[in-house]
């Protein structure tokens, strides 16, 4: 493999004794020279199992040190490595294991049972003595395997947000040009220590921020559960300097009284992604003096793209920032022209981060790119200063009398009501409008709300349009694995009513 596609190992040599990875569970730690060792023995064991160059290894498990042994050790030996989704049903797995049919699966011990109903690949248990053989297996030649950029590293099956699963094969190339640009442009130094509570099956929890801080020689917390105080006083215990949360994290995080009584001396910036991010957020860090910003990112484009200083965060609030330091982007209108300032159209991203292609599904790859540009399916505008705004999805939008409508600019103003606590607005079908706008509302406890009083909030900020024809009042919004607003269901729900 060529020295600098294996950058695990010269980190190793650069840093051996500088801790890598700690797991908040158990307490255990491991430097870069273990964790290299681990990757080397675990590429060792594959190789004795027969695993070849290009051969698929899945992964169920829940955030552990396994997803690092297995994602370097496949890199290490050409093996293309898939974490799959634990939270999704038995058959939703068998269907992503018959269409990308891995050799081998890992499956922790907290998984155990699903192993057995799992169709194809043998599996290996991960978390108990077996697996502990594995990681100190005797090291043999398998890594001088010839490895080029373009090959695939890992796949991993987008969230369904929108559609059935699809997997995004990510080269070598991807994932360090990710982790280069991301270092590089967010300005994180070797000294940076997150802790991840992501799922490490996610775009988010694997690729944003724990591979390009490994690639700088910093420190990676991994974390299962994330509850608000749990995740304060872990910030604190590991002195931790970045994070990243998707905004349903941060909503439960400044409700919490520690988030209140809490300084976070050792923090660069709280980061927000996957989900556009309600204002309030910005407000409750601001109200406290501490840095926080947005980030946008796809599991597509490696994930990250933009870059936002937490001063400028402060000034354009709800902007994703400029562009990083390489990658090129662009905004298409529906006519196919580039979109001036302020106006929407489609976000395109270029560069060496991007992924290469969706397994077994060439229709979905060549409606992705467009001469050599990945075609986000997001709507995106830029202001005059330069500053990048997600406006939402184009599949989101809404169009209702002919005049089309973008959710996220309703939910701003609807999270801004101080009765509301959760908001998330769809198009639904109708015979007159062709679609009416609705609004689904958690509120507050113990308050509740009439569609009147809401319609009278939006009337003097919202064109007559966009205000809701429907307001739908729930006791909770569902979410994704990763804790996106989960608009499908909600669309389902609304069938069922
Ligand atoms: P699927 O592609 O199967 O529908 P998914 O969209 O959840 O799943 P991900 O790669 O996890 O796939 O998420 C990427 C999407 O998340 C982006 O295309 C965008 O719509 C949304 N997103 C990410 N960051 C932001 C942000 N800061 N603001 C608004 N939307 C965001």
């Amino acid at each position: 493999m060529s020295w600098e596609l294996d950058w695990l190992e010269n980190r190793a040599r650069l840093s051996p004794k500088k801790t890598a990875i700690i797991d908040e569970m158990t307490n255990k730690a491991w430097t870069y020279q273990e964790l290299n060792d681990r990757a080397i023995s675990t590429a060792s064991w594959l190789h004795n199992q027969g695993v070849k160059k290009g051969d698929r290894i899945a992964l169920l498990s829940p955030n552990h040190i396994c997803y690092f042994d297995l994602l370097f050790a496949c890199g290490k030996m050409g093996a293309v490595f898939v974490p799959l989704n634990w939270r999704l049903s038995v058959q939703e797995i068998n269907e992503i294991l018959e269409d990308c049919k891995p050799i081998l699966i890992g499956v922790h011990l907290q998984f155990s049972s699903i192993a057995n109903q799992i169709d194809g690949p043998s599996s290996f248990l991960i978390g108990g003595t077996i697996y502990d053989e594995i990681v100190s297996y005797k090291k043999d030649e398998c890594c001088s395997i010839d490895i080029s950029e373009t090959d695939p590293m890992v796949m991993i099956y987008t969230g369904g947000t929108t559609g059935k699963p699809k997997g995004v094969v990510l080269s070598h190339r991807s994932i360090l040009w990710n982790a280069i640009n991301t270092v590089l442009s967010w300005n994180l130094d070797a000294e940076e220590v997150t802790i991840n509570y992501l799922p490490m099956f996610h775009t988010g929890g694997l690729n944003a921020l724990c591979i390009p801080i490994l690639l700088n020689g910093g420190t990676v917390v991994l974390a299962d559960q994330f509850t608000g105080p749990g995740a304060v006083d872990s910030i604190n215990q590991f002195r931790c300097t970045v994070i990243l949360l998707v905004p349903t994290m941060y909503h439960m995080l400044i409700q919490t009284l520690e988030f209140q009584n809490n300084k976070f001396p050792d923090m660069k910036f709280f980061l927000s992604g996957a989900a556009p991010c309600p204002l309030q957020i910005y407000d409750a860090f601001q109200r406290k003096g501490l840095a926080f910003k947005e980030g946008y990112g796809l599991t597509e484009a490696g994930p990250n793209n933009f870059y936002i200083s937490p001063e400028d965060a402060q000034i354009k609030r709800g902007s994703v920032g400029k562009p990083m330091l390489m990658n090129a982007i662009k905004i298409l209108k529906a006519d196919g022209k580039e979109a001036g300032t302020n106006e929407v159209g489609e976000l395109l991203i270029r560069g060496k981060h991007s992924f290469t292609y969706y397994w077994n599904n060439d229709r979905a790859t060549q409606e992705t790119f467009k001469d050599g540009w990945l075609c986000t399916g997001d709507l995106a505008k830029r202001d005059e200063d330069g500053f990048y705004y997600i406006v939402g999805r184009k599949k989101d939008m809404i169009i209702t009398g002919g005049e089309n409508v973008y959710p996220l600019e309703i939910e701003h103003w609807l999270a801004a009501h101080p009765a509301v606590d959760e908001v998330a607005v769809t198009g639904l079908p109708d015979e007159k409008w062709g679609e009416i706008v609705a609004a689904f509302i958690v509120t507050k406890p113990p308050i509740t709300l009439q569609d009147e009083e809401l319609r009278a909030y939006c009337e003097p900020k919202l064109g007559r349009y966009k205000i809701p024809k429907r307001f739908i009042y729930l006791e909770e919004l569902p979410k994704t694995h990763v804790g996106k607003i989960d608009k499908k269901k909600l669309i389902e729900l609304c069938n069922k009513m």
